[in-house]
């Protein structure tokens, strides 16, 4: 289903490429700016399953995107800039921003090198626990139980499943489904605790992927002081917030924007919901959001930033560049707005 879908959008976008569309379409629908999403930025890996990729591009493709978005003659620049334009109403030249989810380390070492070569500024968005050495990227730990084994015990529907994943093939299919069986759990305590026992079985050290992937606050403090460098709050545990109470997703949000503060000495005013679509950040969360006193904070919502998004600080929209889709003849179909404006039903404000 999922390469089915990746197929079903990239024939989008090459139809609208083809088709010359997005000329026309740019004009009403690019809007006054855009904000990137990324994650890994890291050298290709060979293997055929890599259910993650999406969440990667290379440091080539990195290079490719900004080198076209220097031909747009726009301006790269800081959420703070960008939240200054969109408060005052300063819109006479559209603005690209640049977006790193999670904080992984190779945002340093092969993202900021080709950032400081456009002289482009970017926030990196830090979950505290990650930095702290003992959150859970479950999405990488299911990638690893199901590249090392050939099936999968899990307890699926209260019995035993046991799901082949002799082949790629077999993997990705094994990935799409025990990642829809993890996101549809009611809280992300059964998420954690179901992947633990995942890894158990299958003998995958669960707790030495975020310290093996993301940076860890020395790091990060060191990282931060480049100029080009925001740190922005992605809750402590990176959590599914409209999983969480109300409460507890205050504290979620607080307590990140109080531990970059207090571990980096530098102010936290911009947020990224975790996962990031309707089922995990809606209006509670965007009203809990401005509580907080955050002057941004990012969905995974697709879309370009229009002047109504000024009223809707707390919901914007971003443009994943998707380590799927990393061709450079799409570029120009993606910042024009054309993709999201389909995708969206043409509606330019998505924040309810
Ligand atoms: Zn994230």
């Amino acid at each position: 289903m999922r390469s089915l879908r990746h197929s079903i959008i990239r024939a989008g976008l090459e139809a609208l490429y083809f088709s010359g569309a997005h000329h026309v379409l740019r004009s009403i629908f690019g809007g006054a700016g855009t904000i990137f999403m990324l994650h890994h930025v890291r050298p290709a890996r060979g293997d055929a399953f890599q259910p993650n990729r999406h969440l990667e591009v290379t440091p080539e493709f990195l290079r490719v995107t900004l080198t076209h978005i220097r031909d747009l003659d726009v301006d790269l620049v800081s959420l703070d800039e960008a939240h200054r334009r969109l408060s005052t109403g300063d819109l006479s030249r559209r603005f690209v921003c640049f977006t790193f989810d999670d904080g992984y380390r190779d945002n340093r070492d092969h993202a900021l090198p080709i950032m400081r070569e456009f002289d482009a500024p970017f926030t990196v968005y830090v979950a505290g626990d990650f930095a702290s050495g003992h959150g859970r990227l479950w999405w990488i730990a299911l990638e690893r139980v199901i590249a090392g084994s050939d099936v999968i015990a899990a307890p699926i529907g209260g019995s035993e499943a046991h799901i082949d994943a002799s082949t790629a093939e077999a993997k990705r299919a094994a990935f799409a489904r025990l990642h829809e069986w993890l996101r549809g759990m009611p809280t992300d305590i059964e998420v954690a605790n179901a992947m633990s026992d995942l890894c158990r079985r299958h003998k995958v050290d669960e707790a030495a992927i975020a310290p093996e992937l993301c940076m860890p606050w020395p790091e990060l403090a060191e990282f931060a002081r480049d100029p080009l460098v925001t740190i922005g709050a992605h809750t402590m545990s990176h959590c599914n917030l409209a999983h969480a109470t109300a409460e507890n997703a205050e504290r979620e949000m607080a307590m990140s924007r109080s531990i970059i503060q207090s571990k980096l000495g530098l102010p936290a005013d911009h947020l990224a919901y975790p996962y990031g679509d309707r089922n995990a950040a809606a209006a509670r969360d965007f009203a809990i959001a401005a509580k907080a006193g955050f002057k941004t904070a990012v969905t995974t919502r697709p879309g370009m930033i229009f002047a109504e998004n000024a009223e809707h600080l707390m919901a914007l929209p971003r443009l994943s560049l998707n380590g799927n889709y990393q061709d450079e003849r799409l570029l120009s179909v993606l910042t024009s707005g054309a993709a999201t404006a389909v995708w969206n039903g043409f509606r330019r404000v998505d924040a309810a």
